[in-house]
């Protein structure tokens, strides 16, 4: 049950929400940080993610994380980057997978070291190359990252677009996307994807702002479009850990709603290993999404 494809439950209408977990830093408590896992599964996501090398985790263990994700019941989807490792690390990684029955995978580039010389010829240099990679290497369901504002290093939202639509043909089976804050940006995204020929699912990334030194973060990493309205709540709640918290939650709540009102069937949340986040946004929801 657990060991189906995500691309199943996102080929329909019905809503689904899912989450997203990052592994904890290399000789940390593996086992404390399964009661994690443990409370994010009983929220029940229609899916739990779980991010390779990404927010200071170590890539390490994230195959053993899916792992339990699976067996706590909910479908897992590992990241699995390449711009770190060589090809042969990759491999390695993917029959890792396939023998742990693991089967959906969200394929990424990852960010490039810095100082680094990249691409080394024993490297994937695009995602795609990766998703072609793990498309011969076994049955799997493969995810991409999109951008509605654009990958920060493209030369304009067109270029990346093209290369998107490169990714899906090398064997997307969806693309999830990179946070935004404005739903606009996601819509107007849609229609420009959808006019290239992209029309596997586009899962809405939302994430819950809980604390103001968050933003600053958020938007020097991924150069989001911050919204006047999301600002004026951080101004006015920042110093009040509590209030913020619970502005995030609702702000977060408001966005999905307004997507799944438009049509929008599919969401997940960059939960950041926080049950009690995502927890609330879930139960905001429990008449719009039916957790089964
Ligand atoms: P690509 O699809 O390879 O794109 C990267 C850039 O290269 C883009 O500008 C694109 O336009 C360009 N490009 C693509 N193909 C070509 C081509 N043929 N010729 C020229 N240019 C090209 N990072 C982590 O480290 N771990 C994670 O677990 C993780 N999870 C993520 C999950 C999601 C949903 C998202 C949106 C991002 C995630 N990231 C993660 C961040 C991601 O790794 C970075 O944004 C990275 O910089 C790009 O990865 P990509 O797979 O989108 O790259």
């Amino acid at each position: 049950m657990t060991n189906i494809k995500v691309s199943e439950l996102l080929n329909t209408d019905r809503v689904t929400i899912s989450c997203e977990m990052f592994p904890p830093k290399k000789g940390s408590q593996l086992n404390d940080y399964k009661k994690t896992v443990e409370e994010m599964a009983r929220l029940k996501p229609a899916y739990l993610s779980c991010t390779y090398g990404a927010t200071g985790g170590t890539s390490d263990y994230t195959v053993e994380i899916a792992d339990t994700i699976n067996q706590n019941g909910v479908p897992a989807i590992a990241h699995l980057t390449c711009a770190s490792s060589t090809k042969e690390k990759v491999r390695s990684v993917i029959e890792e997978l396939k023998a742990r029955g693991i089967c959906n995978i969200l394929a990424l580039r990852g960010d490039i070291p810095e100082n680094a010389d990249f691409p080394l010829p024993d490297q994937y240099h695009h995602a795609t190359e990766l998703i072609a990679e793990i498309k011969a290497a076994g049955d799997f369901c493969i995810g991409g990252a999109c951008y509605p504002e654009g990958h920060p290093e493209a030369a304009s939202r067109e270029e990346d677009l093209v290369h998107l639509k490169e990714k899906v043909d090398a064997g997307c089976d969806y693309l999830t996307t990179q946070m935004f804050f404005d739903n606009n940006i996601y819509y107007n995204f849609m229609y420009k994807a959808l006019k290239k020929g992209i029309h596997v699912p586009v899962v809405a990334g939302i994430m819950p702002v809980t604390n103001a030194g968050q933003i600053g973060r958020i938007v020097s990493l991924s150069g989001n479009l911050v919204p006047a309205k999301f600002l004026t709540i951080v101004d006015r709640f920042a110093d009040d850990p509590k209030a913020m918290k619970q502005a995030g939650i609702a702000y977060a709540t408001e966005q999905i709603i307004d997507l799944i009102a438009n049509g929008v069937s599919h969401i997940h949340i960059y939960s950041m290993n926080r049950p009690d986040v995502a927890g609330s946004i879930m139960d905001n929801l429990s008449d719009i999404y039916i957790r089964s």
